[in-house]
């Protein structure tokens, strides 16, 4: 890794705007592979193995399962699978598996499934992982895509913040306390820099 300098200056303006306002795309672990792969709230695809689903809509709601065994361990490293409801249910001979891709050794391998429902309004990514996410001082610093991940570190890299034309709670007003310390500042724009080193390895591109 290269060391490069962090991205601290003097003043940033609140651009105002939500969360959501920043780009228009999650990305998540791709439920197959494993791999970064775009959701846009509605539909998840993977630029990797390809994978594509629409979780939202009602046809393809039977896809959806979670691992029949009340205990799953991963089939290669006996270590516990997590039992979320998963939109990658496909039926073999009559049986439902469901595809997992271990947290601990990285193996993938199908399950037997029940059939499970999608999210109710699901937005896919409260389902699928995020995947720019960190640990920086005990917490989770996670981006939903470069759009946010530039705005926040414009944001937190400056040593005033002052507030923008946009009144009430902006997305960087609701920004948790630990992340706006000036204390923390340059471990968080470490945590943002891993983050975009991420997201440039795994072509991430918005
Ligand atoms: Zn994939
Ligand atoms: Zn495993």
């Amino acid at each position: 890794m290269t060391e490069r300098e962090l991205p601290i200056h003097h003043r940033a303006e609140d651009p105002g705007g939500r969360v959501w306002s920043f780009g228009s795309v999650t990305w998540v672990h791709c439920p197959e592979c494993d791999k970064a792969a775009k959701s846009d709230g509605s539909t998840v695809s993977c630029m990797h193995c390809g994978y594509t689903t629409v979780p939202d809509l009602k046809p393809y709601s039977d896809k959806w399962a979670y691992p029949t065994s009340s205990n799953p361990l991963c089939s290669h490293c006996r270590k516990p699978l997590d039992r979320r409801e998963r939109p990658t249910a496909r039926e073999i001979d009559g049986k439902l598996f469901v595809r997992i891709c271990c947290e601990h050794c990285g193996e993938t391998e199908d399950y037997p499934a029940s059939p499970g429902s999608p999210p109710s309004g699901g937005r896919s990514w409260r389902v699928l992982r995020r995947y720019l996410e960190t640990q920086v001082a005990g917490e989770t610093l996670w981006v939903l895509n470069l759009a946010h991940l530039n705005a926040l570190e414009d944001w937190l890299g400056a040593k005033v913040r002052e507030r923008g034309p946009q009144p009430g709670l902006t997305m960087m007003a609701r920004l948790p306390r630990w992340m706006k310390a000036s204390t923390n500042r340059e471990k968080v724009l470490r945590g943002l820099a891993i983050l975009r080193e991420r997201a440039e390895k795994e072509g991430i591109d918005e």
